[in-house]
């Protein structure tokens, strides 16, 4: 019997600054009787999710994330990664309430600044109640639950990042997971440490962030879209734009060192009149990431902790920050540290989420 969950639909939704990431659970165990006795609407709703791998202009399934034949509750069936921009929120409305999401006046779960921000609008425009969840809470027990349910495939680093060619993505083994960092970067950066099931804390973050990346190169290089700006990046050099600098310090012992000096050369009208579009997003991007992955190390190096995952959609379709990332945990801890990337990235809050439904 399945009387100990919660009725159908099952979703989890997390409202971000700059992305909604929504879960949906698409049970596949259905007896006959069930299958018969269903809402005519949940059909709908199923039938309409799985149909499209684009919504509207701008909402996307993430079909190639899809899990089949995962346990959620006491129920067999596929986990669908569904996402769009959070300045869409009122079209998403519309649609969910073209599609009789209203009429089965259910609970959603929430998370995110978002669910506050939301909360009104779903009341009153679909009559659903938002129950809201910490989002911390959601992002770690997401990443336990996906860990656990994705056939070891879900954790993976890179082999010499630094070299195109020798260059390799190789799984990782999750199973000892504790201690480990969580750097979430999303519109900002969160930075949690987990030292086990439920303990954990948020211990640093930033607010120059994956926001500050695309704001910065909408600026710079007049692009629109995420994806524009990462394919500049990978064409553009930095170092057109970053400064590398001699430097006399007091360390270790008055001993010339290099440092970078991030859009160093553009204090120069010269160089300013030289640089592409292309170098620009690349130095940004670099810059970014870079600072990222400075906080993430001291805060590692602080808490003792070796394994650091790195989440959020900044690090989608963008393999300059992970290998970057990469190769600056490694080396400037000696290899001590590891950086460790997931392959459902910025799902993790909105699949925690949806499994406060079980609890
Ligand atoms: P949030 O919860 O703050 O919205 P996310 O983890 O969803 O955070 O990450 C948002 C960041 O991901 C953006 O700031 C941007 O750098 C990057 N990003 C990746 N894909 C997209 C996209 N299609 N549209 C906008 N930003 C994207």
């Amino acid at each position: 019997s399945h009387d100990s969950t919660p009725p159908m639909p099952w979703f989890g939704m997390d409202i971000g600054g700059t992305l909604t990431k929504l879960v949906y659970f698409e049970p596949t165990d259905l007896s006959e009787a069930e299958e018969e006795s269903e809402v005519e609407t949940i059909k709908n709703i199923r039938r309409y999710l799985k149909s499209n791998s684009a919504y509207g202009d701008t909402g996307h399934r993430d079909a190639h994330l899809q899990m089949e034949k995962v346990r959620v509750g006491n129920r067999t069936g596929t986990l669908h990664f569904i996402r769009f921009p959070t300045s869409e929120m009122p079209q998403f409305l519309e649609l969910s309430k073209s599609k009789g999401m209203a009429t089965l006046a259910s609970t959603i779960c929430a998370t995110g600044g978002g669910a506050y921000k939301f909360e009104e609008e779903f009341q009153r425009e679909m009559n659903l109640t938002l129950h809201k969840f910490d989002e911390l809470d959601c992002l770690i027990r997401g990443i336990e639950y996906i860990e656990d349910n994705n056939n070891y495939n879900e954790c993976y680093y890179f082999l010499n990042p630094r070299n195109e060619e020798t260059c390799e993505k190789v799984t990782y083994d999750f199973s000892n997971p504790y201690p480990f960092l969580v750097v979430n970067i999303g519109s900002g950066v969160s930075i949690l440490a987990a030292y086990g099931p439920e303990s954990y804390r948020r211990v640093s973050g930033t607010s120059l962030g994956g926001g500050t990346f695309l704001g910065l190169s909408c600026l710079l290089t007049g692009c629109k879209t995420f994806e524009e700006a990462i394919e500049l990046a990978a064409k553009g050099n930095n170092e057109n734009v970053d400064k590398l600098d001699t430097h006399l310090g007091s360390w270790p012992q008055n001993e010339i060192s290099e440092i970078y000096w991030n859009f160093g050369h553009m204090n120069s009208a010269e160089k300013r009149a030289k640089v592409s579009r292309e170098d620009l997003a690349c130095a940004t991007l670099i810059t970014i990431t870079n600072n990222i992955g400075s906080i993430a190390r001291m805060v590692a190096a602080n808490q003792k902790i070796e394994k650091v995952l790195f989440v959020g959609n900044f690090l989608r379709v963008n393999p300059i920050s992970m290998k970057l990332l990469s190769h600056a945990m490694e080396f400037w801890s000696g290899g001590q540290l590891k950086a460790i990337f997931l392959e459902h990235e910025g799902y993790f809050g909105a699949v925690g989420c949806m499994l406060e439904l079980m609890r």
